[in-house]
């Protein structure tokens, strides 16, 4: 199974949220239903922390929340699919204005994206983000390996999010170098890694 499929909202604000911690995430006294789910969680990000993302004195807001990749499938290109969005974004304008007074006025743009977002941008299935999920089926999978080669079709290597489970940057990267090493194993030839400064 992939990583659970998606949505995001984002949030142009004129605030810089400068101090605050990155991620914070809110755990509702009573549960809010989006698209037919109840989510008892709502976490924010910004990114203050690097001022090349936003023009000074603003930055972006990011929201994630797990959706159901079909419903969103089946109303693809149909207005039901935007108002669906905007509806979402609405839910959560409503909580971040309560948590933060105000920033309604300051918010100057909204994205929605989908987990036919994801899919379109990322060929992923069902729009997952980060490949296989970690289940208990999967996580033995992280000690034994995924095969990386195909049978009959030398020199051919696999390496990325969906041979190693878990994915993300950090474990794709892992993901090259372990494979650069094999390589070498193979040719005789030393491995040596260097840590970028
Ligand atoms: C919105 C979003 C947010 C994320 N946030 C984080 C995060 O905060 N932290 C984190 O660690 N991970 C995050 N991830 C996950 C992370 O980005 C992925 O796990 C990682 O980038 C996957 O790397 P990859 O090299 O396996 O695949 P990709 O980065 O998808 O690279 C595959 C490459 O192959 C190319 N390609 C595809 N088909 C062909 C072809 N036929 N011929 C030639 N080239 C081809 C593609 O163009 C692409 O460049 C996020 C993912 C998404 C979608």
């Amino acid at each position: 199974m992939a990583i659970h499929s998606q949505m995001q909202l984002s949030f142009g604000v004129r605030r810089t949220f400068a101090g605050e911690a990155h991620w914070v995430t809110h755990l509702l006294d009573t549960p809010i239903t989006i698209m037919d789910e109840p989510h008892h969680e709502i976490g924010i990000q910004h990114y203050a922390f690097d001022s090349s993302l936003a023009p000074a004195g603003k930055t972006a807001l990011v929201v994630f929340i797990r959706s159901d990749y079909a419903y969103w499938q089946r109303i693809y290109g149909r207005r039901l699919y935007d108002s669906e969005q905007r509806q979402v974004s609405g839910i959560v304008l409503e909580l971040l204005d309560a948590w933060h007074p105000g920033i309604r006025d300051d918010i100057e743009f909204v994205d929605e994206a989908t987990p036919l977002s994801y899919e379109r941008y990322t060929g992923n299935w069902q729009g997952a983000s980060c490949g296989w999920l970690l289940t208990k089926d999967t996580l033995p999978l992280m000690i034994k390996g995924i095969p990386k080669r195909l049978p009959g079709l030398e020199k051919f290597y696999m390496v990325g999010q969906w041979t190693e489970p878990g994915g993300s940057v950090p474990i794709v990267a892992m993901s090259g170098r372990n494979m650069i090493q094999e390589i070498c194993h193979e040719d005789y030839r030393p491995f040596v890694a260097t840590t970028p400064l």
